[in-house]
């Protein structure tokens, strides 16, 4: 049997299985107390499968073209990465390489082994590190835009690039966007469904 406390007025309640999509309030400053969330789970589940889809999309297609001792190379950012940590940009080339693709892989990755299991209501093994994990490096995933603009800015100012308005740069801004609809999804939430699925 759980105990929950309401958040409002800290009256204990007994935590009763709830219809689908119902929510349980309480009975004495009616605020809600939890609710039945697996549908917003299996939502938010299906965005990381698309995120890291258009992840691979944008990272297998060349973004920018790059002026390498004459010849004009398609780059993908990986090897975007590695062309600017040649041309003496290092700092850089590790910011990009950590904002515009190390982040935001680990942040769908560490959803997507937390989702999965929650969608089908099975206990996630070290759910709780999990989530304080995500929590921590998601506003560093949200800043791929900020940093893929300046590497944008520099290969123009340096004037060895061009970006191509290809496959690879609308999966970006796609990623982005999704990126940004899974950050809405609140820690509350994924909260009380790790409980839920720990304590049925
Ligand atoms: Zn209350």
């Amino acid at each position: 049997m759980t105990l929950i406390a309401c958040p409002d007025c800290d009256l204990l309640h007994q935590r009763q299985p709830l219809p689908v999509g119902g929510s349980a309030r309480c009975t004495r400053c009616d605020a809600v107390l939890y609710r039945d969330n697996p549908a917003e789970i299996s939502r938010h589940l299906a965005l990381v499968i698309a995120a890291l889809l258009l992840f691979v999309l944008a990272n297998s297609h060349p973004v920018v073209t790059m002026d390498l001792q004459g010849q004009q190379l398609s780059c993908t950012l990986w090897d975007a990465v590695w062309v600017l940590h040649d041309k003496g940009l290092s700092p850089l080339s590790v910011v990009v390489f950590l904002t515009a693709l190390v982040f935001p892989l680990l942040d769908t990755l560490l959803l997507l082994l937390l989702l999965w299991p929650l969608a089908q209501g099975r206990p996630v093994w070290g759910g709780r590190i999990l989530l304080r994990v995500i929590q921590r490096i998601r506003p560093w995933s949200m800043m791929d835009v900020l940093f893929l603009s300046m590497l944008i800015a520099v290969v123009k100012l340096a004037n060895t690039a061009e970006v191509i308005p290809g496959v690879a740069l609308w999966s970006f801004a796609a990623l982005t966007l999704l990126l940004a609809a899974l950050a809405a999804l609140e820690p509350r939430t994924l909260w009380e469904r790790l409980i839920e699925v720990e304590s049925a």
